[in-house]
């Protein structure tokens, strides 16, 4: 019996136990690795503007201080269980081992819809959520980042609010805050555009030329807006967007410029046009060179995998294909997975160098962020293809096994206590 349930855990479940029976990790040291060291629970009682008090209920799971602090983003959403973010902690856990990053997964959140927030619902909601953590996290225990419904500002409250409470501005307690606070040039852009630096990567394996290619992005906040933004700098036609409020097509290819400036002003994609309105159900599986959930989590499950029409999946969302979907593509062969844990990494990467540049007070030019996400990016994507051709595994096998490796390596060294 364990508290942690729900479809995403049992996703992340199967899926490590795929990666288990790969790698042959013996029966008794499989729960060791994939159970979180703790969960946090508590209840976040804010005023509400017509004077009511409400409750909302917040979780921070940590999943393993093996190789060092615990890192991850804070989600707030309506669909926040312990389940859910659980998984995320594994998820990032394989993620930063991948990207050779001295942190352990953690994942955050509670459970509300921020849009029904006012901005001083959310600030209370916020700063009283990282108040209820302080215990809990540390520069060199867990460090916090946004995730979906959270921002820059958001950051900063959580920053603001663990400084007042030490008697000193402690910028390294999270990272993706706004550089005002302490947050690091090319943050907030830097998980859509490692998205497509492995996108273009992609494309390069399979001869497919971006120039003309093109695209359909699920979700546009943070990385659906910037990996759009991205694809379109590089000539690939984007003719697919969705968020929660509207879904859009075209053909002949969206302006994206006009895209972003739109939700700049109104927060959603809805309004931007009704001749280009299509059914996002229908959205995924239209036929395009490089497709990238940018939302939720399986939204592509085995029905879905036999439809898609993409040469690219580039998952740029956590956990938006299921383990009956992979079963899919491992037969379909035909579209080139860049799996999550590697896809999205660029926001965990660059996170990394804000930490590292706070610790330091020593900032660096976007100039060198950029260049030295690339270089880690890079190395992952081309161990994991490596690893792939090499056992003939799926590319997500690949990425998680290199993950689990070295988290295995870590316990196994350290040895366990006492
Ligand atoms: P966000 O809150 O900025 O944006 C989420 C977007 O998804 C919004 O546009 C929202 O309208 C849309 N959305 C929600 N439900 C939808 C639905 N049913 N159909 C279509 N669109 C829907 O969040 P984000 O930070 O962009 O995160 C998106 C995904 O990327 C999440 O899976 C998150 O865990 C992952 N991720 C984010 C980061 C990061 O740095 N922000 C890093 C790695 C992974």
């Amino acid at each position: 019996m364990t508290i942690y349930q729900g479809p995403v855990f049992d996703m992340a479940r199967q899926q490590f136990q795929v990666i288990a029976d790969y790698l042959d990790i013996a029966h008794d040291q499989r729960e060791r690795l994939l159970y979180p060291k703790r969960a946090i629970t508590v209840s976040v009682p804010i005023h509400r503007d017509d004077g009511t008090t409400e409750v909302f209920q917040g979780y921070r799971v940590q999943h393993h201080l093996s190789l060092g602090p615990t890192k991850g983003g804070t989600r707030f959403a309506k669909s926040v269980d312990i389940g859910e973010v659980a998984a995320l902690a594994i998820w990032m856990s394989w993620k930063c081992a991948l990207a050779g990053l001295p942190y352990g997964g953690a994942k955050g959140g509670v459970t509300v819809d921020p849009a029904s927030l006012s901005l001083r619902e959310l600030e209370a909601l916020s700063r009283r959520y990282m108040q209820e953590m302080i215990p809990f996290v540390g520069p060199h225990t867990d460090v916090m980042a946004p995730d979906m419904g959270t921002n820059e500002q958001v950051m900063a409250w959580f920053m603001d609010t663990y400084s007042v409470y030490r008697g000193e501005t402690v910028t390294e307690i999270v990272t993706g805050k706004p550089v005002a606070t302490g947050g690091t040039v090319g943050r907030r852009e830097a998980t859509g555009r490692g998205v497509v630096h492995l996108a273009m990567r992609a494309a390069e394996s399979i001869d497919l030329n971006p120039s003309g290619a093109s695209a359909i992005v699920q979700g546009f906040g943070n990385v659906g807006s910037v990996t759009a933004t991205e694809l379109a700098l590089r000539g690939v036609k984007v003719i697919g967007v969705s968020d929660h409020t509207a879904c859009l097509y075209d053909s002949a290819g969206l302006d994206v410029a006009k895209l972003n400036a739109h939700v700049a002003k109104h927060g959603t994609l809805a309004g931007f046009s009704t001749e280009a309105a299509f059914d996002p159900h229908a959205l995924l599986t239209q036929k395009c060179d490089i497709l990238v959930p940018a939302a939720m989590e399986r939204v592509i499950d085995g029905g879905v995998a036999s439809q898609l029409q993409c040469r690219i999946l580039a998952e740029g969302a956590n956990g938006p294909t299921t383990p009956d979907a992979d079963l899919v593509l491992a037969e379909r062969q035909e579209i080139f997975v860049v799996p999550d844990i590697l896809c999205n990494a660029g926001g965990v990467v660059v996170s990394y160098f804000e930490w590292v540049q706070d610790l330091q007070q020593l900032f660096w030019e976007e100039s060198e962020v950029n260049a030295r996400l690339a270089q880690i990016l890079d190395r992952a994507f081309t161990q994991v293809t490596t690893r792939a051709h090499r056992d003939n595994v799926s590319q997500r096998t690949a990425a998680m096994a290199i993950g689990v490796e070295k988290v295995a390596a870590a316990k196994e060294k350290r040895g366990l206590f006492p």
